[in-house]
Formats: structure tokens, sequence, C-alpha cells
């Protein structure tokens, strides 16, 4: 069977390895969209602490995070995968109750969490936290390199015969694809996949411990209970002018008069991420998926071993996590202003704000990089894996959920595509009608 791919973020990059794998012949098609989401995502893995009411989404979420040792061990390359634990902390230990019973009802089913306690002093785990806060440890989380994870899934994909290809992937009514060259005017994000020769593009307020997880049904405006408000108004950014502009961009993917070389292919699989609704729409099928974007801060802390540091997960405001390389990462902002993939002033001030009153200890870190992306909200339900129509898959809206669940999400698209079983019942994750 051919299979086109639209979108090789992690959950098309993973889609491309499993149907290529299953022995497929594949197409990945990237337009190297600036604001892709994979590419600035920070990398926890620790869906025991969202979703209470929506077991569709924790299913997807828990899944996804189980998925990831059989993946590493599949792949047999460094994902940047660590089970380093996370720390949920507070000011108020009163804060940290309805999370310690959320896990204490989930852990018979999810024993990976590994066993819950509270920790009395969380700056002896994450040396530079303020003092006096309350924290509880949840040892079976993980951290994983997104930007890793995706390029071993090509490479793996490229090595069972998929094909990548760079330019905008453009849909007919009847679900075949056009590429055509990408329009310069469209920013680039620049995503090349080491060992791939030949790749021709350079490239829940729902009581969800986490606040940025998605917004049930609202996404036109920002949430209130987020740590930090989604317009960018008071730090001078202009969301209605820049929105049209990037909405314009996005539109020219939904390429009303369609033009391009055509991709012979049996089944498409729609993982285009924030633009899945623009590539859909000549289908006649309304795809609800919105961007919401993030700002990511990366810095350095030199001679520190940051390597086995936890993860720290606030209820609101900043998280913290350590890699290698002495490296900590600060994010993320939550903000729902269109297609507009810009690191801002502000945003790097709320971030650094936010941070350093947690982590008072990172004062004189290096800054050395900042990242944005633009996360895939489904609106109001739980993220679509599903056919929209005879010849297409679409698989997006796993919000800021998506190293998390994308390589499983991944999986579960390529087996649609093929016409295989699924492990999970996809039902939940179907298109509204
Ligand atoms: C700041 C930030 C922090 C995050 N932190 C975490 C985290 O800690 N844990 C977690 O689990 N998740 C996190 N996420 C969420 C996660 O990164 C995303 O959910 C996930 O990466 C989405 O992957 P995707 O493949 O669906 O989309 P993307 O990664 O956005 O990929 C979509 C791709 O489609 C391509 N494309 C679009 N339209 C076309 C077209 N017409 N033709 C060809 N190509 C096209 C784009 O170029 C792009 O490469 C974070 C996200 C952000 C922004």
């Amino acid at each position: 069977m051919r299979v086109t791919v639209i979108g090789s973020g992690i959950v098309g990059a993973s889609a491309a390895y499993h149907l290529s794998s299953r022995g497929a012949d594949v197409v990945v098609v990237d337009a190297d969209l600036e604001g892709q989401a994979t590419a600035a995502g920070a990398g926890i893995v620790c869906p025991w602490v969202d979703h209470p009411e929506d077991d569709a989404w924790y299913a997807l979420a828990r899944s996804g995070a189980r998925h990831y040792p059989e993946l590493v061990e599949a792949l047999g390359e460094d994902l940047g995968y660590e089970r380093v634990g996370a720390l949920l902390v507070a000011e108020d230990p009163a804060e940290l109750e309805p999370v310690r019973t959320l896990l204490g009802r989930r852990r018979a089913e999810a024993p990976e969490m590994g066993e819950v306690t509270v920790v009395p002093d969380p700056a002896r785990l994450f040396p530079p936290l303020a003092e006096g806060l309350s924290a509880v440890h949840v040892p079976g989380a993980a951290r994983v390199d997104g930007r890793a994870v995706r390029d071993a899934l090509l490479r793996a994909a490229v090595r069972h015969g998929a094909e990548l290809r760079a330019g905008v992937a453009t849909l007919t009514a009847g679900g075949e694809v056009l590429v055509s060259a990408r329009d310069a005017s469209l920013p680039s994000g620049s995503h090349p996949v080491p060992g791939v020769s030949g790749r021709a593009h350079d490239g829940d307020g729902d009581g969800s411990w986490r606040q940025a997880a998605p917004l049930p049904g609202d996404h036109s405006r920002a949430r209130a209970d987020a740590w930090e408000p989604a317009e960018r108004g008071a730090s001078g950014e202009d969301p209605a002018g820049q929105n049209a502009a990037g909405q314009a961009a996005a539109e020219t993917l939904a390429g009303e008069d369609a033009a391009g070389e055509k991709v012979a292919a049996d089944m498409v699989v729609v993982a285009a991420g924030a633009w899945s609704g623009a590539v859909c729409r000549p289908l006649g099928v309304e795809v609800p998926v919105f961007p919401r974007r993030g700002q990511i801060v990366h810095a350095a802390l030199d001679g520190v071993d940051t390597s086995g540091w936890p993860i720290v997960l606030p209820h609101v405001g900043p998280y913290l996590l350590g890699f290698p390389g002495s490296r900590v990462v600060v994010g993320a902002t939550v903000e729902d202003v269109g297609f507009v993939p810009r690191v801002t002033m502000g945003g790097l001030e709320e971030v650094l704000r936010a941070g350093l009153r947690l982590a008072p200890g990172l004062a004189g870190a290096t800054v050395t990089e900042t990242r944005v992306g633009l996360r895939p909200v489904r609106a109001g339900g739980p993220p679509l894996l599903c056919r929209a129509g005879e010849r297409v898959v679409v698989a997006t809206g796993l919000s800021a959920y998506g190293l998390t669940a994308g390589p499983f999400a991944g999986l579960l698209a390529a087996r649609l595509a093929l016409g295989e079983p699924s492990p999970l019942d996809l039902a939940p994750y179907r298109l509204p009608s």
C-alpha cells in the first residue's frame, strides 16, 4: 500500500516509521513551517497528573507514556529519554492533596508511575529550587528530547524505504495529494534530520494538576486561570494584525487553487499539527484544531550535572527540567495568538520571572536558546485519530501532550491507515459529526 504522510513532527514521523516497518510504501511531505511544536516541546512525560475528568485524553496520554520504553529499545538510539521522576511542588501543602488523591486513584491501573511519596526537602533533588516548597515525588515520570525522537523515527522510516520530500502538501477534494515548492513567504523552521542523506528540506481547567492543559471548548481567548495571560497586548504585540498575517500563511496551505506534483497514494495520513485544519479543508471536512503558542527557554548551569534532576511541576506556573550537558529548560507560555510563532520580549520576561521565582538558584545560568512552537489544540475534546473520508486519516490535536503521546498516536494512525485493529478504542477520537 502507498501512503503519504503530511507532516514530519513527532506524530507524522511515528506514523511514517510504523507504516514503513509494516511494509507500506511511504512518502513523508513536510513544508518545514516555522512553529513546529515538536521542535519546541519541553519533553515532560508524566500523564497521570492531568485530565482527571477526561478518560479518553488520559487513556491516550497514559498509553503514550507506556509506549516509550519499547520505542527506545526498538529505535536503539539516544532519545534523551530518562525516568528522572517528577516533583509536584506547591507553597501550600494543602494544594497537593487533590493531585495525591488522583494519583492514588490511578495507581492500581498505572503502576508505572511508581510509589508516590512526600518529599520534605525538594531542593535536595533540584538544587536551584526556592526554599520552603512542599513536594510530592512521582518516580515514574520521564523526560525526552522531542527532536531526537522525531529524527530517530524519520531515520528508521528511511531505512525501511520511506521517502522524505520537502514541500507544501495540499489535498484535493477527493483526497489526492499535490506537493508544491514552499512559498518563500512562509516562515521556515529549518529542521534538518541528521543522518538522513538526500533529505530535501533543511530542514484542563478540568482539575488537571498542570494548568497549561487544554482549554475545553474555547479557543477564542486566553485561559483565565493560565499562569500568564494569553494575549500579548501588554508586551506591545499586536495579536490581531499578526494573526491575520500568520493565518493568511496558514490558509495558503489549504490551497484553493491547488497545484503541484501529484503523489500517488492509496491512503493519506494528515499529521500536520496546528495546520491540520487548513490541510483538510479541501476535503470539506472541518478539523477543529487551533494553534496555542508556547515560548520556552533553555539555559546552561556550567559545570553542574543536571542530567538526573527531576522534572519540577507546579500547579500553576512554569515547569523546570534538566537534560545532560548542564542544560535546564524553563517553560512555557500558553498563548492563543494564532499562527504567530515568534519569541517575544513579553513571553520571555514572563517565563524568566516566574521561573526564577520558583528556582532562584537559576539566576546565574547562561541563557543558551529560546524556542517557540504552536501546540495543535483540539477545541473541546481529546485528540483526533480518525478517518476523514475514504482515503484520509487525521492524527492531531495532541496539545501540550504530544511528546508524551505522539509516538503512540503515530502508531495508531498507521494502523488506521492500514486497516489493522487498534490497541485502543478509537471511538472517542473521531471528528465531531
Ligand atoms: C513550548 C512547548 C512545550 C511543550 N512541552 C511538552 C511536554 O513537555 N510534553 C509533551 O508531551 N508535549 C509537549 N508539547 C506538545 C508537543 O510538542 C506537541 O503536542 C507535538 O509536538 C505535536 O506534534 P505534531 O506532529 O502533531 O505537530 P508538529 O510538531 O507541529 O508538526 C507538524 C508538521 O506539519 C508540517 N506541515 C503543516 N502543514 C503542512 C503542509 N500543508 N504540507 C507539508 N507539511 C505541513 C509542519 O511543517 C510541521 O513540521 C509542548 C509544546 C510546546 C510548543
